[in-house]
């Protein structure tokens, strides 16, 4: 830790820790940014894979918080541990304000806006007003058109760069955050108001067959992450880079290999088998992970209600599972009645496994979608040899 003190002039300090370092100093974001180029990210959905994305497609000497830890005191700890002169830091979305006034970000890319857990996150729409404030005049902020939300958030910013990607969750968006009169949907991602309040017309980038579109240039996306949610990541990453003025196709090229993120959709050994992780937290994102569900693979949930999970699991209900139609759904985890319950509504054909040890013995892949600490769990039972 003897780098913090030395960054801020303050001679070879002892153990200075992310907590400490901000009760000496509030601004120590602000010292520790100065000299940097840095992206951040925030969102419902998507902050840690599109910030890895920004990280290898910003090229070598791109540094930020891998871990996920991702509210101030994680800020500070990796931007001390981390000399890089290009940063990228994944934001939690009560934290945006807080840091963008200190770091003076290049860029602020804002991917969505949704319902997270509902006994712990702020409520959605509060959330949207308290960006609206933090953004007001910030520049070099690249948002997704496509969220009404996010618009309503980043109307305030100065000169934002729009992006079109898809986004299939709508329903925290029924009506106007300006006049709460009902939003009306087309079928191409279009939206508005009867009081004026629509989709932005211009836009820098959109995501067309599977394929950033930058106007003239189309840029192919090669991915091994799956699903038509890391194409929407990966335009938001790619869109963000492109304004600052870095090369597409390069960009592009470098997110080839990426094939997991911090355990997320890595592909693990077991009894015999193999078992890919898909992290999903609450209702767009497991809508999204239930989508991009490979049609072979057998599939596993895993949900619990942990704190950092939200202590109640009646988003289940809010959820949209209406993609494992015809498919025989394992559940597990603490809530596996509750989610077996929701599924069998649905008339999917459950089967509940009481335990890690009696998953069912068979053939091919499978497919593992779990909540924060049942995805914690599983990992760390994966990765024992
Ligand atoms: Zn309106």
């Amino acid at each position: 830790m003897n780098t913090l003190s030395r960054r801020l002039g303050r001679g070879e300090g002892s153990v200075v820790g992310g907590w400490v370092g901000l009760a000496i100093d509030p601004q120590l974001v602000r010292a520790l940014s100065r000299g940097r180029e840095m992206i951040l990210v925030s969102g419902t959905n998507g902050k840690t894979t599109t910030a890895e994305m920004l990280r290898r497609a910003w090229g070598d000497d791109t540094g930020g918080n891998r871990t996920g830890s991702n509210m101030t005191q994680g800020h500070v700890a990796a931007l001390v541990n981390d000399p890089s002169p290009r940063m990228v830091l994944e934001v939690d979305e009560g934290y945006l304000g807080e840091i963008v006034a200190q770091a003076q970000p290049r860029a602020v890319v804002l991917l969505n806006l949704s319902r997270d857990q509902l006994d712990r996150a702020a409520e959605v729409r509060h959330l949207a007003l308290k960006w609206r404030e933090a953004l007001r005049d910030v520049r070099g902020v690249v948002a997704n058109a496509n969220d009404p939300l996010v618009v309503y958030a980043a109307e305030t910013a100065r000169d934002v760069a729009w992006v079109r990607v898809p986004v299939e969750w709508r329903k925290d968006a029924a009506s106007c955050p300006h006049c709460t009169r009902p939003l009306s949907y087309g079928p191409s991602g279009d939206w508005g108001c009867e009081c004026g309040f629509a989709r932005p017309a211009s836009f820098v980038a959109e995501l067309i067959d599977g394929s950033l579109s930058l106007g003239e240039l189309t840029v192919p996306l090669e991915l091994k992450v799956p699903g038509e949610v890391n194409r929407v990541n990966a335009v938001m990453a790619l869109s963000a880079l492109h304004t600052l003025g870095v090369d597409p196709e390069n960009a592009a090229r470098r997110l080839r290999d990426l094939d997991s993120v911090a355990g997320r959709y890595q592909t693990y050994p077991w009894r015999g088998r193999s078992v890919r992780l898909i992290l999903a937290k609450n209702p767009a994102g497991f809508g999204e992970a239930l989508r991009a569900l490979e049609p072979g693979d057998e599939v596993w949930m895993a949900i619990n209600s942990q704190i950092a999970d939200g202590r109640d699991p009646s988003w289940l209900y809010d959820t949209d599972v209406s993609a494992l139609a015809g498919r025989v759904v394992h559940c597990a985890g603490e809530r596996r009645l509750d989610l077996a319950t929701r599924l069998t509504y649905e008339g999917i054909e459950v089967r509940v496994m009481d335990q890690p040890s009696s998953t069912p013995v068979g053939e091919g892949r499978v497919s593992l979608v779990a909540n924060y600490t049942a995805f914690r769990e599983w990992r760390q039972m994966l990765e024992r040899p």
